[in-house]
């Protein structure tokens, strides 16, 4: 049994927002034992890491995402929701199987390099072996749901029976719960109720009830809808209809939740559902503020996603949370809501504990071995060894972490990713999305 010592890791105590220097012995994908000090000796064949002058803190927990979209950023750029979806689906059906890995590999990998172990995955059923390989290769640790829809909002939304969903969602869960050591789970994704009947709702809300997984869907997004879901259903919003069909719990995870009284705020903590914050894409399409800083007030667990990139325009988590926790401030005119301990309690504990794992998202003996360092004394703007946290959150990017475990295995060090050659995927992903852009019309092939 060989293994991981870091040695001299500052380790983030994110409720005191101070750090505490330690040692960490990782072995059989979890955290060992952590001390003032731990001797080599004791471990023959264990590889050593110095990490003076890191920052240690659990790998971060990307809530919400649709990683296809790393090809289709900047065609999709300055468009309202409802427009945008109509070009998303345009592109979504010119992506080949090679375009559908190429886009989910560079996506994980590049979540990967920022500090990302874990994703859940709202994706496609087109392209599932494809995208599903590309999670493998990755070797992220991933919660993976397709996108169902049996309302069409548009005349190129790909809507499906409820009997078909339930089919596919027998198929995505063989070919995916378990996989990859255990690093891959299943869910159910329903899009959102302006897309989803009631029906398709409860029936995906019972079948991932009988088999322990989650239901991740989109709430409250876009107003119109959310206005237009409330008249159908005869409500306020559209957080009241899911409570009213049942589907509100502690497995249920509700990306964006922005359109909602505060009445559906007290149903969400009530429930213990989790929203999930994802600020860059709220701003970016102008989808509007949630209220993160009422939620947090209540109880509620809020936790962070990068969305797709198509919407987001990253997948850096740092960022993400930057943003998320400035968005606030500004709204409420309060300087204390989403401090850095809290932001980014939100982008590790509060994502892993909701996709249903009680020995994930802190640093501690037992727990698996998922890990961020952050090297603080390379780069002019981290400089303070006082206030690393704040500092990483509010002066920093995803580009300052140095190394990354899932799981134990070393996926990035030096700020390099492992086991890939990034120059290769940078290149041929290029030419990739070019092809797709003139095969779209979006770029003329002289371009
Ligand atoms: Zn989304």
């Amino acid at each position: 049994m060989n293994g991981f010592l870091i040695q001299n890791a500052d380790i983030a105590d994110l409720d005191r927002l101070k750090t505490n220097t330690r040692d960490i012995l990782i072995r059989d994908g979890r955290f060992e034992k952590i001390a003032g000090k731990i001797d080599k000796k004791d471990y023959p064949g264990v590889t050593v890491i110095d990490a003076h002058n890191m920052l240690a803190l659990p790998g971060f927990t990307d809530s919400h995402s649709h990683v296809y979209q790393t090809f289709i950023k900047g065609p999709l750029d300055n468009l309202i929701i409802t427009d945008w979806l109509v070009r998303l689906f345009k592109f979504e059906d010119a992506m080949t199987d090679e375009d559908y890995y190429y886009a989910t590999l560079l996506s994980c990998l590049s979540a990967m390099r920022f500090g990302t172990t874990t994703i859940n995955e709202m994706g496609g059923w087109e392209h599932l072996d494809a995208t599903l390989q590309a999670f493998e290769d990755a070797g992220i640790r991933t919660t993976f749901g397709i996108s169902t829809t049996d309302i069409p909002e548009n005349e190129v939304t790909p809507i499906i029976s409820v009997e078909e969903a339930l089919k596919r969602s027998e198929i995505v869960y063989e070919k995916t719960h378990g996989r990859n050591h255990g690093l891959m789970k299943a869910s159910v994704a329903p899009a959102g109720l302006p897309a989803v009947s009631g029906k398709m709702a409860v029936a995906l809300k019972n079948w991932a009830n009988e088999r322990g997984l989650i239901y991740h869907t989109h709430l409250g997004e876009g107003k119109m809808e959310t206005e237009r879901v409330a008249k159908e259903y005869g409500l306020n919003g559209e957080a009241e209809a899911l409570q009213q069909l049942g589907v509100l719990d502690e497995h249920t995870l509700l990306a964006h939740s922005i359109w909602l009284s505060d009445h559906e705020l007290d149903i969400i903590a009530e429930s213990k559902a989790v929203p999930v914050h994802c600020p860059n894409t709220n701003m970016k399409i102008s989808d509007g503020i949630p209220k993160i800083a009422q939620m947090l007030q209540r109880g509620i667990p809020v936790a962070m996603g990068c969305d797709g990139e198509a919407s987001s325009g990253t997948k850096d988590m740092v960022r993400e949370g930057k943003a998320g926790s400035y968005l606030q401030k500004a709204i409420t005119l309060d300087p204390t809501v989403m401090d850095a301990g809290t932001t980014f309690k939100m982008m590790t504990i509060n994502g892993a504990k909701a996709l249903g794992y009680d020995d994930l998202g802190e640093i501690k003996e037992g727990y698996q071995a998922d890990l961020v360092l952050v090297n603080m004394e390379d780069d002019l703007s981290l400089t303070d060894r006082d206030h690393r946290i704040g500092n990483l959150l509010y002066a920093g990017t995803g580009h300052a972490v140095d190394t990354v475990f899932v799981a134990g295995e070393l996926k990035v060090r030096n700020k390099k990713i492992q086991n890939f050659d990034e120059q290769y995927i940078i290149s041929k992903c290029n030419d990739m999305i070019h092809r797709l852009n003139v095969r779209t019309g979006y770029v003329k092939e002289s371009d």
